[in-house]
């Protein structure tokens, strides 16, 4: 029962990543972690700082001296910046513009994969961790491995449906395609890595696609 079972999902925006990660954990009594979150955590932290995106080396300072913690509950998902809950403004479409800006520094990418793997190692190995760089840089060793895709019109479709109408059709493209293309520059998740299983959730509902991830899972129900 306390063996280890890491799972690391990654794709691309409204590929349905944390809806399928959250209802994997449920479903196998494991812990969540929205890598994403923190990212969109540190970009808050950024944008309040009102730093250039160009003083990479104060940024990544910025980042590490922020106090940003992620729950890990995937029935409760919760995401604080220095003691703040920001867990609806990282969502907020003008914190998605501006997140790429994070991911794109590596001191920040560094600082941020030492707080994944810490984390990871403290639930024991028992977790669902979803993102961009999972299954190729912050846990190439887990359990199973997933790339998650859906075609672009799937995915454009999903966010704009998450985002209620909220936004229009060409900020959902702006967070879906040229945030997708951004990130691409620093992870590779466009194409799976060896050894991990692509999972396709284009013609599939949430619960299908829970049950194919499951069914993957080595020696499990
Ligand atoms: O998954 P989500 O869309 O919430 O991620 C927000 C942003 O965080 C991504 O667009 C990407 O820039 C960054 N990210 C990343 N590496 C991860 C997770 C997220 O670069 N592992």
């Amino acid at each position: 029962m306390n063996e280890s079972l890491l799972i690391a999902i990654d794709g691309p925006s409204g590929s349905g990543k944390s809806s399928t990660s959250r209802g994997v954990a449920q479903r196998l009594g494991l812990a969540y972690l929205d890598t994403g979150s923190l990212y969109r955590a540190a970009a808050i932290a950024f944008l309040e700082s009102g730093l250039d995106a160009s003083r990479t080396a104060e940024v990544e300072a910025l980042v590490r001296g922020a106090r940003i913690v992620a729950g890990t509950d995937p029935a409760n998902p919760s995401t604080s910046l220095d003691g703040r809950d920001v867990t609806d403004e990282i969502r907020e479409p003008h914190v998605s513009a501006k997140v790429s800006a994070i991911a794109t520094n590596l001191g920040v990418r560094e600082a941020l994969t030492q707080q994944f793997r810490d984390l990871i190692a403290q639930h024991g190995r028992r977790m669902v961790v979803e993102g961009r760089d999972i299954t190729t840089v912050v846990a190439p060793d887990a359990d199973l491995r997933i790339l998650l895709v859906a075609d672009p019109a799937a995915r454009i479709a999903r966010r704009q449906a998450e985002l209620g109408g909220k936004v229009d059709a060409d900020q959902v493209t702006d967070q879906v395609v040229r945030r997708d293309r951004d990130d691409a520059t620093v992870s590779q998740f466009e194409k799976p890595a060896e050894g991990v299983e692509l999972v396709d959730s284009t013609f599939l509902d949430l619960d299908q696609v829970i049950d194919r991830i499951c069914a993957m899972v080595p020696n499990g129900d």
